[in-house]
C-alpha cells in the first residue's frame, strides 16, 4: 500500500504532502539565453500534479563560468528571478514544495558551455571527460564564488522556493574542492580535509546568513567518488556531520563522478537501491533528515522509509519515465506505472547529442507535456495498428487514449517485437517491464489485442479502418557476401529467443549493439564468443553508462573483438576478412550469428493506401533504428489520428 511513502514531513515549517521527490536533473528544457521556458514550466508542473511531495529543480549557474549544459538557467543576476517566480508559482498550484539546486560545474563543462571562457577547478587539473584543462582559481576568487552560491541562494528566495539544494555532488565545483582525488591546493582551501572543507561550509553559512532560518538548505553530496584517492563513505560520513553543523536541513545522499559516470542511476547494471547501505549509514550519523537515491522501487523505497533508512526517496529517472508515479501509487494502479528501463537513450542520451533536451524513451511525452493534446476526439475513428512491437503499442495505447477505436493485430504469439528480446542479455530486463506496461495501458483504452493474426490485404479490408498504421518492425540484413545464407547460421532472435543455445564457440558478425549483447548473454552461458566488427571498436551504439559496465563484463568473460575487420567470406565455420589490408581467416567455430543490422520489413504499405488515405509506417518498419525513435514514431501517429 505504500503508506510510509505518503506520510507527510514537514521541514523548517515546510509540509510536504509525501516522501516522493524529483531529485534535480539537468534537462536542458530552459531557453538557449538561460531564462526559464514555458516547457521548462509544463514539464515539471506535470511531475506536480503527478503527486511528488518535493521537486528539486534542476542546477542553475550560479556565475557564468559554471554552466555545464547549454541551456542551464543563469542565476547569477536577477534577470531570471520573475521566470523563476512562475515556474515556483505552477509547481505550488500543484501541491508540491519546491528547492532550486545552485550549481557550478568547476572543470566538468567546456568552453562551448561558457561562452567560450577556460573552465575554473580548485587545481589545474582536467576532467577526464571533458577534457579541458582547466584554471586554478585564485584564492580570492574562491571567496568571491562562496558569495556567489550565496547570492544565488537569495534569489531563490525571492522567487518563492521553499529552499535550495546545494549541488556538492557528481564532481561539480564543490565536490572537486571537497576531493582529495581533485584538489591539490596548498592555501586554506586545500591540503587537508579540514581545508577541503572550507569551500563547501564556508557556502552552508554564507547561504543561511544570507536567506535567514525560514530556509530550506539541501546539500548534494556523493558518498564515494569512485575515483582512486577520491572521498569514499568513511569520509563521507564526517563530512554529512560537518554539513549539519554548518546548517545543512537536508542531505541528498548521492555517488560518483563524471570520471565514474557507470555509477550513475540510469544503469541497469546497478542493482536497485545499490547506495541503500551508504544512505543509512549517513542518516544513522546525523540528526537531519536524508533522501535516498539510485534505482529505488516503490516497494524498496516504502521498506526504507518503514525501517528508518532513509527520510525521503528520490526517484528521478522514474520520474522523467512516469511523472504521475505517485498519483498511480495511491490510486494502487502499479501496473499503469511507465516504468524507466535504464535505457539512458533520450534522457542523457538526447542531452549529450544534438537534440540537446531530455525526453523519455518510454514516455517521449516527456519535455513535450504542454504540446501534446490527449482530449478525446469528438468522431471516434477505426483504427488498425499491425505490429505490437514499441512503435505500434505506443500508436494503438495513444489513439485508443484519445477514444479512437483500436484493433491492434500481431502476427506473432507476443507482444514487444525486437524489443522483447532486448530484455533478453544481462541487465536489461527491465525493457520487459515497459512492455507489460504499454499492454495493460492498451487493455485499459479498450484497443482489441489479437495476437497470432497476420495481417494481409484481405483482413485490412474485412475490417474497414479508417486510419492504418503500420508498425510491422525489420528483419535482419543480409549484405552480399559470399556464403552468407548459410542454412546453419543463426540470427540474434534465434539465439535470445530460446530457439537454438549454441555450440562452445560461437562468432558474432557484426558488433553492433544486438551483437555484442548477444555475445554478453551466450558468454553468460560459458559460450567463448568472438565478435567482428568493421567498426573500430564495438557496441558503439550503446549509450555511455551502460556501456562501460558492458565492456567492463565483456573484458571479464574474455569475449574476443576482431574490429575494423571487413567480412569478405562465410564459411560454415567462421569468415575471411580483410584488416589493414591484410587477408585473414577466423575459422573453428561451432556456430555462426549473424548480428549484421537490420532493415525495414514494410510489405503492407500499398495495399493499405489502397483502402485508406491514413496511413502511418512507424518504427523499424519505416526505418530499422533504435527503438526511442519507434516510441516517438508511435506516439506521433497516436496524436495525428
Ligand atoms: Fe529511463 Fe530510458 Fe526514459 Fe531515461 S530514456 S528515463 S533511462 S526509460
Amino acid at each position: 500500500t505504500f503508506d510510509h511513502l505518503f506520510e507527510p514531513y514537514t521541514l523548517k515549517g515546510v509540509q510536504i504532502r509525501n516522501r516522493l521527490v524529483v531529485p534535480a536533473m539537468g534537462t536542458n528544457l530552459g531557453n538557449e539565453d538561460g531564462t526559464v521556458s514555458q516547457r521548462l514550466i509544463d514539464y515539471y508542473a506535470a511531475r506536480a500534479r503527478g503527486g511528488f511531495g518535493l521537486i528539486v529543480v534542476e542546477g542553475v549557474a550560479v556565475n557564468p563560468t559554471g554552466m555545464c549544459i547549454p541551456n542551464e538557467g543563469h542565476f547569477w543576476d536577477d534577470a531570471n528571478i520573475p521566470g523563476m517566480r512562475k515556474l515556483v508559482d505552477a509547481i505550488h498550484a500543484e501541491g508540491a514544495k519546491t528547492l532550486l539546486q545552485i550549481h557550478h560545474a568547476g572543470r566538468q563543462t567546456n568552453p562551448a558551455n561558457i561562452g567560450g571562457l577556460q573552465p575554473i577547478a580548485p587545481s589545474r587539473i582536467a576532467c577526464p571527460v571533458d577534457n579541458v584543462l582547466p584554471r586554478e582559481i585564485p584564492t580570492e576568487e574562491v571567496y568571491r564564488l562562496v558569495e556567489d552560491f550565496g547570492n544565488a541562494a537569495l534569489r531563490a528566495k525571492k522567487a518563492g522556493f521553499d529552499g535550495v539544494d546545494i549541488h556538492g555532488a557528481h564532481g561539480y565545483l564543490i565536490a572537486q574542492f571537497m576531493s582529495g582525488h581533485a584538489n591539490k591546493r596548498t592555501d586554506e582551501f586545500g591540503g587537508t580535509f579540514e581545508g577541503r572543507m572550507r569551500f563547501p561550509l564556508l557556502i552552508v553559512r554564507s547561504v543561511r546568513e544570507k536567506c535567514g532560518d525560514d530556509f530550506i538548505i539541501g546539500f548534494r553530496m556523493s558518498y564515494d567518488e569512485k575515483v582512486p584517492g577520491g572521498r569514499t563513505l568513511e569520509e563521507s560520513l564526517v563530512v554529512a556531520h560537518q554539513l549539519e553543523e554548518a546548517g545543512v536541513d537536508l542531505l541528498d545522499v548521492s555517488i560518483m563522478t563524471y570520471a565514474s559516470t557507470e555509477y550513475m542511476s540510469a544503469n541497469g547494471a546497478l542493482p536497485n537501491g545499490y547506495n541503500q547501505f551508504a544512505t543509512e549509514k549517513i542518516r544513522s550519523s546525523v540528526g537531519i533528515p536524508v533522501i535516498a537515491v539510485g534505482r529505488i522501487t516503490p516497494a524498496m523505497g516504502d521498506d526504507m522509509l518503514r525501517t528508518g533508512k532513509a527520510d525521503f526517496i528520490a526517484m528521478g529517472r522514474g520520474s522523467l519515465a512516469e511523472p504521475a508515479l505517485p498519483a498511480k501509487l495511491r490510486e494502487g494502479c502499479i501496473d499503469e506505472v511507465a516504468p524507466c528501463i535504464s535505457c539512458t537513450q533520450s534522457c542523457l542520451g538526447y542531452i549529450l547529442s544534438d537534440r540537446i533536451y531530455a525526453s523519455c524513451l518510454v514516455n517521449p511525452v516527456t519535455g513535450h507535456e504542454g504540446e501534446y493534446d490527449f482530449t478525446p476526439v469528438e468522431a471516434p475513428k477505426k483504427v488498425l495498428v499491425v505490429g505490437a512491437g514499441p512503435a505500434g503499442l505506443m500508436a494503438a495505447k495513444t489513439a485508443a487514449q484519445r477514444g479512437h477505436h483500436v484493433v491492434l493485430c500481431e502476427r506473432s504469439g507476443e507482444f514487444g517485437g525486437q524489443f522483447r528480446l532486448a530484455a533478453v542479455p544481462p541487465t536489461k530486463h527491465d525493457i520487459a517491464g515497459a512492455i507489460r506496461y504499454y499492454v495493460t495501458m492498451c487493455k485499459k483504452y479498450g484497443v482489441d489485442l489479437r495476437l497470432n493474426t497476420p495481417v494481409d490485404e484481405e483482413l485490412m479490408r474485412s475490417l474497414a479502418p479508417d486510419a492504418i498504421v503500420l508498425a510491422t518492425g525489420s528483419v535482419p540484413a543480409m549484405p552480399p557476401i559470399e556464403g552468407i545464407d548459410n542454412a546453419s547460421f543463426l540470427s540474434v532472435a534465434d539465439v535470445l529467443d530460446g530457439r537454438v543455445l549454441p555450440g562452445a564457440k560461437v562468432l558474432i558478425a557484426g558488433g553492433g549493439m544486438s551483437g555484442v549483447e548477444t555475445a554478453d548473454f551466450l558468454s553468460e552461458h560459458f559460450r567463448s564468443c568472438t565478435v567482428v566488427e568493421m567498426r573500430p571498436d564495438i557496441a558503439l551504439d550503446e549509450e555511455y553508462t551502460p556501456r562501460a559496465f558492458l565492456m567492463r563484463r565483456l573484458a571479464e568473460k574474455g569475449v574476443q573483438a576482431i574490429t575494423s575487420a571487413r567480412i569478405t567470406r562465410f564459411h560454415d565455420d567462421g569468415i575471411d576478412y580483410e584488416q589493414d589490408g591484410e587477408a585473414k581467416s577466423a575459422r573453428g567455430f561451432d556456430n555462426v550469428v549473424l548480428a549484421m543490422g537490420m532493415r525495414a520489413d514494410n510489405p503492407l504499405e500499398t495495399a493499405a493506401r489502397a483502402i485508406t488515405d491514413e496511413v502511418y509506417v512507424v518504427g523499424d518498419a519505416r526505418h530499422a533504428g533504435p527503438a526511442n525513435k519507434a516510441t516517438e514514431e508511435g506516439l506521433a501517429a497516436g496524436l495525428a489520428i
